[in-house]
């Protein structure tokens, strides 16, 4: 009943999110499930989910099962970078949110698979920032005055970025070399030509061969190339328990982009962050002290999908004349980035190491054959100035 009301409503796309004391567009507020009027404060409940997120069969051959959908919402396309994003419908997009360019056009609507969860965002932008600039303040080799500096150029903008995430069961045969230590007893004959023998540690090899079976679960694959790959794969820290279907409410006064990399070119990524945990499983397997993997052929089996949104604050800040970008996970506040690093810092740094190391040189070289090298060595630590 409710699930068909809210169905009804869905397809009326984002203009009817509508404030019904004052008519202006309403927005999602972080951590609730509601929207909120920006001007007269007033509220309106989002509808509980009707239905639970699923995994979805991967199946390239029938596109019919992959939940293609015609695009409802008003998307922008960037002529600069081909970024494609979500913009409310009375918004007026001047500027690329992510290469500043104002070549930024209505995009036809495509069938796209359509997101089928999501994870809404928390908190706030200017909580964000706070946990931005607690980031900057833990960078260790960062100049001291990053944080005003940043706070004075930095920009957020609040997003959903998409993600797909893969369960498969795997079956790897594989073939290696297994590799275990022994001790051997060597004769040798020592400076005073005295012979001596001494233990020796050898490797006996031999031939390994055998199946191992490990399954995935939610194996997470960014889908657009607009932010960055390495923070955008690095944000690891989601409270994937708390997945809620897909609600396009949810995404009311925040950009969401759309994937740029589909379904089947990141199933072949998600197949590569795989392999270290196969890799670990069969040298697991081998046994011995050492393994070597000769061959692997891996079957992929019981393979699902899910396309998600998730909630990010990206942004970048100006130090010096460089740009540096960074990523908040608008869940739990984890923060991926670049920072400058400090010139002076590390230069002081390298330079302690290598006073460091002299010292040790220096009273190694002294102490050479005396039998107190081993005392001077601890107690030199002492002299230091620093
Ligand atoms: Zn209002
Ligand atoms: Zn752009």
């Amino acid at each position: 009943m409710s699930s068909t009301a809210h169905q009804g409503q869905r397809n009326l796309g984002i203009e009817s999110y509508r404030c019904a004391q004052c008519g202006a567009q309403l927005v999602y507020q972080p951590g609730s499930t509601q929207l909120e009027c920006p001007y007269c404060g007033h509220t309106t409940p989002i509808a509980p989910p009707a239905a639970t997120v699923e995994e979805i069969p991967l199946v390239f051959s029938d596109k019919s099962r992959l939940n293609l959908e015609l695009e409802e919402d008003r998307v922008v396309h960037c002529n600069s970078c081909a970024a494609e994003f979500s913009v409310g419908a009375d918004e007026v997009t001047q500027s690329c949110p992510f290469c500043g360019s104002n070549v930024v056009v209505e995009a036809e609507p495509k069938h796209r698979i359509m997101p089928n969860g999501m994870l809404p965002f928390y908190f706030k932008e200017a909580k964000g920032r706070e946990f931005l600039m607690k980031w900057l303040g833990s960078r260790f080799w960062a100049p001291n005055n990053l944080k005003q500096q940043a706070l004075k150029h930095g920009r957020l903008d609040g997003m959903y970025l998409p993600y797909w995430t893969y369960d498969s069961d795997t079956t790897t045969q594989y073939t290696g070399m297994r590799g275990d230590h022994y001790w051997e007893t060597e004769s040798y004959t020592d400076s005073n030509g005295n012979s001596r023998t001494r233990q020796v540690r050898r490797t006996a090899w031999s031939f390994a061969a055998g199946t191992v079976f490990v399954e995935f679960d939610d194996v997470l694959v960014l889908a657009t190339d607009s932010v960055s790959e390495k923070h955008g794969q690095r944000l690891t820290n989601w409270d994937m328990h708390e997945l809620v279907p897909y609600e396009r409410q949810y995404l009311v006064g925040f950009h969401t982009l759309r994937y740029s990399r589909d379904l089947e070119r990141c199933w072949g990524t998600a197949q590569q962050f795989m392999q270290p945990e196969i890799d670990d499983a069969i040298r697991y397997d081998i046994g011995g002290d050492e393994q070597r993997i000769t061959t692997k052929n891996t079957n992929y089996e019981a393979n699902t999908f899910k396309h998600l949104l998730l909630p990010v604050f990206a942004g970048s800040y100006r130090y010096g004349k460089k740009n540096y970008n960074f990523l908040v996970n608008g869940r739990t506040g984890e923060v991926q980035g670049d920072a400058p690093i400090s010139f002076w810092k590390v230069f002081f740094a390298v330079l302690l190491g290598l006073i460091i190391v002299g010292t040790i040189a220096y009273f190694y070289y002294q102490g050479e054959g005396s039998s107190s090298s081993r005392s001077s060595g601890s107690s030199f630590s002492n002299e230091l100035p620093f």
